[in-house]
């Protein structure tokens, strides 16, 4: 029978020089594609499952795979591995399949032993918005952060103190039930106690059985100059308390800007439009713009095109990463007067007269364009 076994290497898929990382990794895989919670029904894949779990747990074992590199097959007879499937194999496999979800549940997760382990508390997240005055100069403010805290009163057991707790009665204070699933033995928290292996009798008053009470907490938060929406500042330890002595998890504080009704930032340049009308644009002209660093004048050139921009160097956004600033671009927006007094009528129609074809474009004009079309 041992003829038709496969070669365990060729199982795994992997050369006969891969250590133990190498293994681990092929295993992995395809214990994830052949698992039976994903095939279900599927018989070849439970036999592709046991076998890649049957080669791993001789390769994975220095002495046994020292015999197979020698023996084959044979030289595991005796070592009491090639017997036939050990399906309690897989409860070690844990390291390799326990964090994936759902996974740790299947195979025990860690959880043997039939105590809650020690678990890290959850990321909380903190959305917080900021000028954009305050992002340029950074800032500290206060935060009231609501996180479930462990109940003072029962110190986490949900319980009152005396009598409140009595052993669970489904697993029998062994926190944990096996039970048999397709081929496996299957040991699984126990659901009822959730793998204390007590059961609360007479909840806490404080947090009604829930372990937990919800609390606000103050915290203060530096901003440094130069965050944008997005960027995310790390409170280490500030999140969710951990379970059974487990750290508690981290508190992210996640920037948004609110819209400038001026400056609009693109990456650390900061952008705004300043209108000018046309005798500004054709002669040149300075205009006041009040910037985060104070008045600035802004030189707007002679013969200035609408959408041409002025840039001021370092009046932009600080780096958040590295040193220096950002730029401003001033765009200006040449504005036609919406409605001509007499005078200014007749001046116009002066220039008209003067150099009629002075300003034509270079390129075809989109009036010219449009005749073509109609002509
Ligand atoms: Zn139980
Ligand atoms: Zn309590």
């Amino acid at each position: 029978m041992n003829a038709t076994k496969r070669d365990y290497y060729e199982v795994l898929g992997v050369g006969r020089d891969t250590d133990d990382a190498g293994l681990k990794s092929a295993y992995r895989k395809l214990a994830l594609k052949y698992h039976p919670d994903r095939n279900p029904d599927n018989h070849e894949a439970e036999e592709k499952f046991k076998e890649a779990a049957e080669a791993y747990s001789v390769l994975s074992d220095p002495q046994k795979r020292a015999a197979y590199d020698r023996y084959g097959h044979q030289g595991l007879q005796g070592l009491g591995a090639s017997q036939g499937f050990d399906p309690s194999a897989f409860t070690d496999f844990s390291d390799i399949l326990g964090d994936l979800f759902g996974f740790g549940d299947l195979f025990g997760g860690g959880r043997r032993g039939g105590r809650a382990r020690a678990q890290r508390g959850e990321d909380l997240r903190y959305d917080l918005e900021i000028t954009l005055e305050d992002a340029i100069r950074g800032l500290s403010v206060e935060i009231q952060v609501p996180r479930m805290d462990v109940c003072s009163r029962c110190r986490g057991t949900g319980a009152e103190q005396n009598d409140g707790l009595v052993s669970c009665p489904m697993c029998h204070g062994r926190g944990e039930v096996i039970y048999q699933q397709s081929f496996l033995q299957i040991r699984r928290t126990c659901g009822q106690c959730g793998g204390r292996g007590q059961i609360v009798r007479r909840p806490c008053t404080q947090c009604r059985g829930e372990r937990q009470v919800r609390t606000e907490r103050k915290l203060k938060v530096t901003i440094p100059p130069g965050v944008d929406t997005g960027t995310h500042l790390k409170l280490a330890q500030e999140g969710q308390t951990g379970h059974s002595g487990g750290p508690a998890g981290d508190l992210y504080v996640v920037i948004k800007l609110k819209e400038h009704p001026i400056f609009e930032r693109h990456g650390d340049d900061l952008h705004c439009t300043v209108p000018i009308n046309v005798a500004q644009a054709a002669l040149g002209a300075e205009v006041n713009l009040l910037t985060f660093d104070g008045l600035e004048t802004v030189k707007i050139p002679e013969s200035a095109q609408a959408g041409a921009s002025v840039r001021l160097k370092n009046l932009g956004m600080p780096r958040l990463q590295g040193s220096g600033r950002g730029d401003m671009f001033v765009h200006i927006d040449v504005r036609v007067p919406a409605k001509l007094t007499r005078e200014q009528r007749k001046l116009f129609e002066q220039l008209r007269e003067t150099r009629p074809a002075e300003n034509e474009p270079h390129e075809k004009g989109l009036i010219d364009k449009v005749k073509d079309y109609f002509m």
